[in-house]
């Protein structure tokens, strides 16, 4: 019995590894259980660029892993990489190690996996959609069709020492029926054309090389075995790439459905709640969206007038929201202190829009009053008419909230209290990254004036980006005249303060 025991508990003390396969960079492409398992880890450990927004799945306190290639100028080893996984499994965490693709493929999981049987540490592996299929599908090019391809290889075109290794294998490779599919192939693809060639494949077999995949930057190009390479160097096609050889190629079976928005490239500033939806709208109209948010949203969990406004919310007739990331906020903190939501049900509900309006419904409140004109001046001139006398009015907000609402109660003397739960800031380590981003925009939306004071601290302004070519977007008036102090006077106003409100008037600028 006692031994049992023991047994259970010595297994409870380690922790488990999910390695997960992220798909090729599109990230829709990701599982459900590989989202599940984000959204549940303790620790995430991940190497790829491309996992940006499947790291936001993860929840807040999770710990994130870089173990990329260019971590700190030097590449981390695959036995010091084994080494973290093991460790954050034996602190007894829940780890999610993030791979490109499917983590069997070339992406040396199995020795991930031989570490963790070593260390006798439980572990899954969850598939992932592989670059090697889903670049050619991506490109509308069949892995396989009837009658034209009946299989394919996936070949490692591997790194410079070890390729002279593989010339042998050529003779076999070039005689293969079906598609040949080659990774890691680019820097030996005037080997690998050459090698084919000589071993019996027909100069004009047709070659697609698919390059950052399924992302936003995909590049497609087609040719044969003998001009393929001068291709790659006209186009500047560079790593990461797929190169598809075989019949297939010359199949053409891309997607053929026209949004409103195909073809448009759409760069969006915001939180993340808010970007989040804007993203998710812009991608059904048929857009390509880019993050280019600095902002990221600092809770106040426990300051005094929070905890003041909740253990007395009787107080309040009304409570007021400005944004959705303040609903969210405001809730969560009720709930994390178990505030009993039936506190609130004597309370009336002022919010500035339709987002607001959603985001307060999720948590089972209907909206007493928004305005007409989505503003935090039309909110707060609409709420001087319904508050009555005596009533006293909650607004818990951002820290560097309008000072319109305010001061239109004050003047009413209507009485307040203005409880800041959360500040905005602008993260500044992800300037290089935005700025790589900022190239072949159509389009960059802002949300707020914080927004744009955010953008703009890090971004040196006309440098960047040539506004005759892209053109900005923005929520309302307020956002428009803060761009117009950074100079830019021409941007495209919403009619609707709300997300909806900025993608129909993107839809209808075109
Ligand atoms: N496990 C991964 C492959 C890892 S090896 C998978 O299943 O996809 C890395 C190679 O994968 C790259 O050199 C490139 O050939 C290919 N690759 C990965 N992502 C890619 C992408 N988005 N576009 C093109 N090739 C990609």
């Amino acid at each position: 019995m006692n031994g049992e025991k023991g047994l259970v508990m010595n297994m409870n003390q380690n922790g488990t590894v999910y390695l997960v396969g992220a798909g090729p960079g599109d990230p829709e492409l990701l599982t459900i259980k590989g989202e599940r398992l984000l959204k549940e880890c303790e620790v995430v450990i991940y190497d790829r660029l491309a996992t940006d927004q499947l790291l936001d799945l993860v929840p807040k306190t999770c710990e994130k892993i870089y173990v990329g290639k260019d971590v700190g100028n030097h590449a981390i080893k695959q036995p010091e990489i084994n080494e973290i996984i093991v460790q954050k499994a034996l602190e007894g965490k829940m780890v999610v190690r993030l791979k490109g693709g499917d983590p069997f493929v070339f992406g040396r999981g199995g020795e991930e996996i031989l570490a963790l049987q070593e260390a006798s540490i439980p572990y899954e592996v969850v598939p992932g959609i592989t670059s090697a299929i889903a670049a050619a599908t991506y490109a509308g090019i069949p892995i396989t069709h009837r009658g034209v391809s009946s299989g394919f290889h996936v070949i490692t075109g591997h790194t410079k020492d070890q390729f002279d290794q593989m010339v042998d294998n050529f003779e076999t490779i070039a005689k293969l029926d079906g598609t040949l599919v080659f990774l890691m192939g680019m820097s030996n693809l005037s080997k690998i054309v050459d090698n084919l060639i000589k071993n019996g494949k027909d100069s004009t077999t047709p070659v697609a090389i698919i390059s950052n995949a399924t992302t936003n930057n995909q590049i497609a190009i087609k040719g044969t075995l003998s001009t393929i390479e001068e291709l790659v160097e006209k186009n500047d096609i560079l790593a990461p790439a797929v190169i598809v050889i075989g019949d297939v190629v010359n199949l053409d079976m891309k997607s053929t459905i026209i949004k409103s928005l195909t073809g448009k490239k759409v760069g969006i500033t915001g939180t993340k709640g808010f970007t989040k939806k804007l993203s998710n709208q812009l991608k059904a109209e048929g857009a390509m969206v880019e993050n280019l948010s600095f902002l990221t949203v600092k809770e106040y969990d426990n300051n005094i007038s929070l905890r003041d406004a909740r253990e007395n919310l009787d107080q309040y007739s009304w409570i007021v929201f400005t944004s959705t990331n303040g609903v969210d906020i405001f809730f969560h903190n009720l709930k994390e202190n178990q505030i009993d939501f039936r506190k609130l049900s004597k309370i009336k509900f002022g919010v500035v829009g339709e987002g607001t309006k959603s985001a307060l419904l999720n948590y089972g409140f209907q909206a007493d009053f928004v305005p007409e004109i989505y503003s935090t001046h039309e909110l707060a001139k609409g709420l001087t008419k319904l508050i009555k006398e005596a009533e006293k009015v909650l607004i818990p907000r951002a820290e560097k909230g309008s000072e319109d609402l305010t001061r239109i109660l004050s003047e009413q003397s209507i009485p307040f209290d203005d409880v800041k739960i959360y500040d905005i800031e602008v993260d500044k380590t992800k300037r290089d990254e935005v700025i790589t981003k900022l190239d072949s925009l159509d389009y960059i939306t802002f949300a707020s004036a914080s927004g744009v004071d955010g953008f703009f601290e890090n971004i040196n302004s006309f440098d960047c980006f040539d506004t005759n070519t892209t053109k900005i977007v923005c929520i309302g008036d307020i956002t428009a005249k803060r761009l117009g102090e950074y100079g830019y006077k021409d941007c495209i106003i919403a009619k609707e303060y709300s997300v909806s409100g900025m993608v129909d008037c993107i839809i209808d600028s075109i």
